[in-house]
């Protein structure tokens, strides 16, 4: 088992606007694992409102490697799931993992799993807070990749702006993504009327994340589905989940992979949620791999590579809405950082 790591930043086509804040990219670290002449690739995210860093990433997984280093596949996943700190460092030596395992015996993420490979949901781009010609411009550009479905930001500021002008602009489909951006009950139930009207589908955290008291109410009276991204992290968040949301949105930086992400389907559908995989600006890796679980989802967001300009991999692609995934494909070399 060998483990090379690959500190690199992703950079956006567009600068992208969200209740958090503007980013022009992302910084992520690439985990590749080799064993018995296979690879798997994994992928650690970190947007700049999570605690990890390029750094701390690089130590979680050079002491993991360091600690495990005699030791075979099977124990480096049971290492791992024993992990509960540093998820988006756990999330990439995860899938590297499941990656590396798929290549060993010839098969699929999906198909290890034991997930039929037929339908994939759509899958939503995302378009942040931005003006007019912003968003002209990124519906032609999601719209000649394949996309057929948005998810708007909204922040609670402009948000009649954004949608007035998304309805100008495309008949499409569309959810919104609040990012936690609106204050009340009332507000929200108002809103979710109007944007009902709209022709919206589906609602995702509007309410600051722990304000699932209100969120009981408001899925009680609401008239849209509402979504969970923020108030739903790992697998335990769920049972608290069922009363106050309708679907959950799993990412694999949030629960730390595909084998909790894949528990948290289960979970959620025993509970009767609604699922949705989502990404957090990946690039193809992440999001590839996300992608082996979404015929078990309602909907997919895995926009991430198609959001950023210098993607090494090429792997994912959007066909009439639908992902497809093609044989991974590396385009660009990434100098690997030596380990400590
Ligand atoms: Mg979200």
């Amino acid at each position: 088992m060998k483990l090379s790591l690959y500190p690199y930043r992703l950079e956006f086509k567009f600068p992208f606007k969200i209740a958090h804040g503007t980013r022009t990219g992302t910084d992520v670290v690439f985990v590749k694992i080799e064993h018995k002449n296979h690879v798997g690739w994994g992928e650690a995210t970190l947007p700049p409102y999570l605690p990890e860093t390029q750094t701390s990433v690089i130590d979680f997984c050079t002491q993991f490697a360091r600690e495990y280093a005699n030791h075979g596949l099977h124990d480096w996943v049971a290492g791992l799931s024993n992990v509960q700190t540093n998820m988006s460092a756990k999330a990439a030596l995860d899938m590297a993992l499941w990656n590396l395992k798929a290549n060993l015996e010839g098969k699929s993420i999906a198909g290890l799993l034991g997930i039929a490979f037929t339908e994939f949901p759509l899958s939503t781009y995302t378009i942040g807070v931005s003006g007019f010609e912003e968003m002209q411009q990124k519906i032609a550009e999601a719209t000649a990749l394949g996309f057929r479905i948005f998810k708007l930001k909204l922040n609670g500021e402009k948000d009649e702006e954004v949608i007035r002008n998304f309805k100008k602009l495309s008949s499409a489909q569309f959810a919104v993504d609040v990012n936690q951006g609106w204050k009340t009950v009332e507000e929200t139930l108002a809103n979710i009327k109007w944007l009902k009207k709209e022709g919206c589908i589906l609602v995702e955290q509007p309410l600051p994340k722990d304000m699932l008291a209100e969120m009981r109410d408001v899925k009680r009276k609401s008239t849209l589905p509402v979504y969970a991204d923020e108030s739903c992290q790992r697998l335990s968040d769920i049972g608290k989940l069922r009363d106050c949301f309708h679907g959950i949105n799993i990412k694999l930086m949030k629960c730390g992979g595909i084998t909790e992400a894949y528990q948290m389907i289960l979970r959620a559908r025993a509970n009767g949620l609604k699922v949705l995989i989502g990404c957090m600006s990946e690039s193809t890796i992440g999001c590839a791999t996300a992608a082996q679980l979404t015929p078990m989802a309602d909907f997919a967001d895995l926009d991430g590579p198609f959001l950023i300009k210098n993607d090494p991999f090429d792997g994912i692609e959007i066909r009439q809405g639908q992902i497809k995934l093609k044989a991974l494909r590396q385009k660009i070399n990434i100098p690997p950082q030596p380990l400590l």
